[in-house]
């Protein structure tokens, strides 16, 4: 069944209509007819099954058979905070972050971040993001829409890491690897740090040490940040979330 995104799947919603290029896709492409199923999502945690029930120029209605929570978000919730990065790197990891299922991604200025937008293109940058994330849900189908974080100062990123469950600093200089936790705590929410191009100051390493986390390493080699985030997103989904085997075999029911 094809999936198509639509603004949103309120409970008490039972018609929906599909407008613009997915309409065109519907009916010219696929060449689905009304009675066809489709499937619909919003973003916002829900999927949905739905029937075509008539066409009209530019716009596909389709009728709700059921609404259900999207299989594809991670049942733990990650935050990815990111040392501000030069230029349109930042642009790619939001993508890329957003398709591994990250709750929330926020940059913050790390004391080795150089060239940071002023107030006016930081809000630029964080609407283009927004925009980013929004298109990599409809591509990867998951069910909610990564959020982006206000560009934030080191220790305010510090203090929204709160309680975490599990509070990782990414270091290049560490040796320990992230230890999978003991499975009589399950950890449910983690918040992870990953430097800018410079990488981070001992001191900050200290610093984050003394709010609770800890520093942990991605193996041997220096990644640069943009491949760190992505191998922390993949790690974290493997040793907590979705993407290991128990995770599937409970989802699939096997
Ligand atoms: N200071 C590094 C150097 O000597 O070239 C560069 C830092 S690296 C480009 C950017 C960030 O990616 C680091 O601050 C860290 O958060 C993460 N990172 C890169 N390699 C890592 C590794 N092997 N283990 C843990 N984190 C790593």
């Amino acid at each position: 069944m094809r999936y198509f995104f639509v603004d949103s799947l309120e409970p008490e919603d039972a018609i929906f209509s599909i407008t613009g290029p997915d309409a065109r896709h519907i009916r010219t492409v696929l060449r689905l007819k009304p009675g066809d199923k489709i499937g619909l999502f919003d973003g916002k945690g829900f999927d949905c099954e739905a029937q075509i029930v008539d066409f009209s120029p530019g716009k596909v209605t389709a009728s709700l058979i059921r609404r259900f929570p999207s299989t594809a978000e991670s049942p733990i919730q990650i935050t990815i905070a990111q040392g501000f990065l030069k230029e349109r790197k930042m642009d790619g990891l939001v993508r890329q972050l957003s398709e591994l299922g990250i709750t929330k991604w926020m940059p913050f200025i790390a004391e080795r971040s150089v060239s940071i937008p002023d107030k006016k293109q930081l809000a630029s940058r964080a609407k283009r993001w927004e925009k980013i994330a929004k298109e990599a849900v409809k591509q990867c189908r998951r069910g909610r829409i990564m959020k982006i974080g206000d560009t934030a100062s080191f220790s305010q990123v510090l203090n929204l890491a709160g309680d975490c469950d599990l509070k990782i600093a990414f270091w290049e200089n560490e040796s320990r690897p992230v230890q999978p936790i003991n499975p009589q705590s399950p950890v449910q929410t983690v918040f992870a740090l990953i430097g800018p191009e410079g990488g981070f100051t001992r001191r900050e390493i200290e610093v984050a040490k003394d709010y609770g986390f800890i520093a942990a390493s991605l193996g041997p080699r220096i990644l640069r940040a943009e491949t760190a985030a992505v191998a922390a997103s993949v790690l974290l989904q493997y040793l907590f979330g979705d993407m290991n085997q128990k995770y599937l075999d409970k989802k699939t029911g096997l």
